[in-house]
């Protein structure tokens, strides 16, 4: 069973996907990972979905990737008077800690941590920046502030505070309990949620010690400001359009979409695209011409994976929509555009053995029109490697590591295959040469172009490549 595309789809479980028909359905569908967001799903629920598709991908036999998304320390307003009043635009509201509903004139903002960092001239946003606030005054506990944009407000509505840098831990202690839930669960990725600065990715690092990748979500300034240390400490980077949207003017979006996409590619991290990719899809079969523009937008930028939130958690179509994704990513990267556009975008190889073998592993492979690309990779390292080529030809990555087949299926162009450990070089060329038959890449007497580290076991260390030819009793060596 392979996919007809390179770019992978994240397609994020909710109440309109929680049983195994339709978890099953998204991945025949082409979904290639599954995100549990934490905001909205307890410890039974993420404990029921990673069930749910561990036994899917027992049952079909590929690797399937989970990503847990962490709420992250996300700021809310207190209860107001009646679950709701009206803010008049060009009114004044005092904010303070008293626990007392709030109402037209004086807020609930029950973080001391916002108003020690609230300056004269900022801006404090709520519910997704529908309402926004002007600083005029700010102290220790209270602040006072102008209605710059007004409306009905209600209960516990989201906070944004753009202009600083919050003094506040990256995880809260929900998000520290769901981790270390999501990690007995052995989940593949873990999301963080409002990254400001890589120290926050580097406490989530030292918890997560390896079991399992580290994405940052980048949707704050902060962390567009200090992107390259952040996608260093990362394994990989979110385009968390949503919150990004709220923090930044909203026509910056695209621009740092380009910009995140290029330091993650550059970088060899993979990099999801997310939020409203096709939202009217949340209620209607179909989405709008803008929504296809965007996806083929995020396809043409080279991103990894593009993903769905809403459409297939809570929509009335969660399997149309991973099925428009699956035909916008194909119909994109069979545009003779895309390969100029994906070419001209390729970082030079970086001077270890592992990347130079790499890059000739691709140049090869496209010289004599191989049928695919197969690279052992255990640790996933050289299997990320080989995605940053962005190759046009197809490549399998086989690793004797489920967990590594797991987090490789985020990764662009991967179709990865968990196979025994191989004894040599010979059994691994052998086994390339099979496998890539037999999951329909190639056919017999063409050739494949393989590549391994020798010793197995070292991550990173690939050293050896070979040209390959595909029999029907195993390769004839050149
Ligand atoms: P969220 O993250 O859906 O968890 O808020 C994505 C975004 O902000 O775009
Ligand atoms: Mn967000």
């Amino acid at each position: 069973m392979r996919r007809r595309r390179n770019v992978k789809i994240v397609a994020t479980l909710g109440p309109a996907s929680r049983d195994a028909n339709t978890v099953k359905r998204l991945f025949e569908a082409g979904a290639d990972v599954f995100r549990i967001n934490m905001s909205h799903t307890d410890h039974a629920g993420l404990a029921s979905y990673v069930a749910t598709i561990r036994a899917l991908e027992a049952e079909i036999g590929r690797p399937i990737g989970i990503l847990a998304d962490l709420q992250g320390p996300k700021l809310r307003i207190g209860a107001m008077a009646g679950g709701g009043v009206e803010l008049e635009t060009g009114s004044r509201v005092k904010i303070d800690m008293d626990s007392t509903p709030g109402d037209a004139h004086r807020l609930f903002l029950p973080h001391r941590e916002v108003f020690a960092v609230l300056k004269v001239g900022g801006q404090l946003l709520i519910d997704d920046g529908r309402l926004r606030l002007r600083i005029e005054k700010a102290e220790a506990d209270s602040a006072t502030a102008l209605v710059e944009v007004g409306g009905r407000l209600t209960d516990r509505k989201g906070v944004n505070v753009p202009d600083a840098v919050l003094p506040i831990a990256a995880l809260s202690k929900k998000d520290r309990a769901d981790l270390d839930r999501a990690l007995e669960l052995a989940v593949d990725w873990i999301a963080l949620s409002f990254v400001q600065r890589p120290e926050d990715v580097a406490e989530a690092r030292k918890i997560v010690a390896g079991r399992a990748g580290v994405l940052s979500k980048i949707e704050k300034p902060a962390a567009i400001d200090r992107l390259d240390e952040i996608a260093e400490l990362s394994d990989a980077l979110m385009v968390a359009r949503g919150d990004l949207g709220v923090e930044l003017p909203i026509e910056q979006v695209p621009s740092k979409q380009k910009q995140i996409t290029r330091v993650g590619r550059a970088a060899g991290k993979p990099v999801v695209v997310a939020t409203q990719m096709l939202e009217s899809m949340i209620t209607s079969p179909l989405p709008t011409r803008a929504e296809v523009s965007d996806v083929a937008t995020a396809v043409f930028d080279g991103a990894d994976a593009v993903m769905l939130s809403a459409e297939s958690a809570s929509g009335k179509y969660p399997i149309e929509a991973v099925e428009m994704m699956d035909r916008i990513a194909r119909s994109i990267e069979g545009d003779s555009h895309y390969r100029m556009v994906i070419d001209a975008q390729r970082s030079e190889p970086e001077a270890t053995t592992s990347d130079a073998i790499t890059a000739a592993s691709r140049q090869v492979a496209q010289t004599i029109k191989a049928a695919a690309i197969v690279c052992w990779t255990g640790s996933g390292s050289t299997g990320l490697r080989a995605s940053r080529e962005r190759p046009s030809v197809p490549i399998i990555a086989l690793t004797p590591v489920t967990a590594t087949g797991r987090k490789l299926a985020i990764a662009w162009g991967l179709h990865c295959v968990v196979t025994a450990d191989a004894a040599d070089f010979e059994d691994m060329s052998e086994r390339a040469c099979q496998i890539a038959f037999q999951e329909g890449f190639a056919s017999a007497g063409q050739r494949i172009v393989v590549t391994a580290g020798v010793p197995m076991g070292t991550p990173g260390a690939t050293n050896l490549l070979r040209v390959a030819f595909v029999g029907r009793k195993g390769p004839i060596n050149l």
